[in-house]
């Protein structure tokens, strides 16, 4: 589809051109201009800042990572940190096996490359939490080396410049072939950022704002006038619902019942309340079946409430729990933990919305 419009160098450096006057500015970034005059990015902030960026936007990120780098302002200080406190931190963010090989990583780096993050994606691929995506963008962006990053945003721009038709993913070589050709040798980070920033502000999912698009004269899907259809992607499947109990109890002192969930699995490590395992159903809709053993003895009170979340292979659905325990209260799942050390803002989101519901719950009538 490429045959009637040339590509070329130019097109990295019309990029590049256009970068070094728009690109967004980030707290983790070391712009265009800051680093023509030798300026160079911190790895430590590129990498917290990519692990952060899987799956997440740039809005949701920027707090997160203001605190994380305002706690632990050089990894060995996240090195050494609680794995409790950095899932405490870390908890709204989503995705916490992220935060669990946050630690990993941060630990290795420390105890065996001397704080030092290795430069090639090669060695970066062996440490913990980097995969494929995360070992380029450090290697271009805190390095400089010449690799190619893939993301969705340069799939979308890549599939639409050369008017790839196949659908994603069966298109993910052909792009990554395309973007490879196109990585300049020199400011490769820079060009990685601009492919990215690009995508994110201009050559967006529904609208392509092609009028303003700097490399517009060398797209072949804005010359075919399908830019917007693309990247075509195969249908989705339907995600499939699990179901099951959660459990709210709180003693008269105000100790409220946990548990810390198991080290792998969905929430590993996270400090959340009682759950009853997770099943999956047929049917999404379907009543959820009544719970066989809540974890300690007492008054429980259904109430007729649901927990709805979604995570990014399935919807979950918990009904709510509530109990006021006595004071002896012996849990067989779980533990009490005091109200002074409660902060459900350390609780991944799905957990906050089954407190949210209680409080709503549990209000006095007028
Ligand atoms: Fe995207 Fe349009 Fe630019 Fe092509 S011309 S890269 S479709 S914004």
């Amino acid at each position: 589809m490429r045959d009637e419009i040339e590509i070329t160098d130019d097109l990295s450096r019309d990029l590049l051109a256009w970068y070094d006057d728009h690109a967004r500015e980030m707290p983790w970034r070391v712009g265009p201009a800051a680093r023509k005059s030798g300026q160079r990015p911190n790895p430590y902030h590129v990498w917290l800042s990519e692990v952060m960026l899987q799956q997440t936007t740039v809005a949701a990120v920027r707090d997160y990572f203001t605190k994380f780098i305002s706690l632990w302002p050089r990894i060995e200080d996240l090195a050494a940190a609680q794995d409790a406190d950095v899932m405490a931190a870390w908890a709204g963010l989503g995705y916490y096996a992220r935060a669990r090989n946050l630690l990993k990583c941060a630990r290795v780096v420390t105890d065996q490359h001397a704080g030092i993050f290795p430069t090639t994606e090669e060695a970066l691929l062996t440490l913990p939490g980097i995969g494929p995506y995360t070992a380029a963008a450090i290697a271009a962006i805190a390095f400089d080396r010449r690799a190619v990053v893939m993301d969705g945003n340069v799939e979308r721009v890549m599939a639409r410049l050369f008017a790839v038709e196949t659908p994603l993913p069966r298109a993910k070589p052909e792009l990554k072939a395309h973007a490879a050709a196109l990585t300049p040798a020199q400011r490769a980070g820079d060009y990685a950022q601009a492919v990215m920033d690009l995508g994110a502000t201009i050559c967006t999912p529904r609208s392509p704002a092609c009028g303003i698009c700097p490399v517009m004269t060398q797209c072949a899907a804005r010359k075919a006038g399908i830019a917007a259809e693309l990247p075509r992607k195969e249908p989705k499947q339907p995600k499939p619902t699990r179901v099951g109990h959660i459990y709210l109890a709180f003693r008269p002192d105000g100790a409220v019942l946990v548990e810390q969930r198991p080290e792998t699995g969905l929430l590993g490590g996270m400090l959340g309340f009682v759950t009853s395992p997770w099943a999956g159903v047929d049917d999404p809709a379907a009543p959820i079946v009544a719970a066989l053993a809540p974890p300690l003895e007492g008054e429980w009170q259904d109430t007729g409430q649901e927990v709805r979340h979604t995570f990014t292979h399935f919807h979950l659905r918990l009904r709510v729990h509530l109990c006021h325990a006595s004071e002896n209260a012996s849990p067989q799942q779980g533990y009490f933990l005091p109200r002074a050390k409660f902060r459900v803002a350390d609780m991944p989101t799905v957990m906050r919305k089954a407190f949210d519901l209680c409080r709503i719950d549990t209000r006095p009538s007028p």
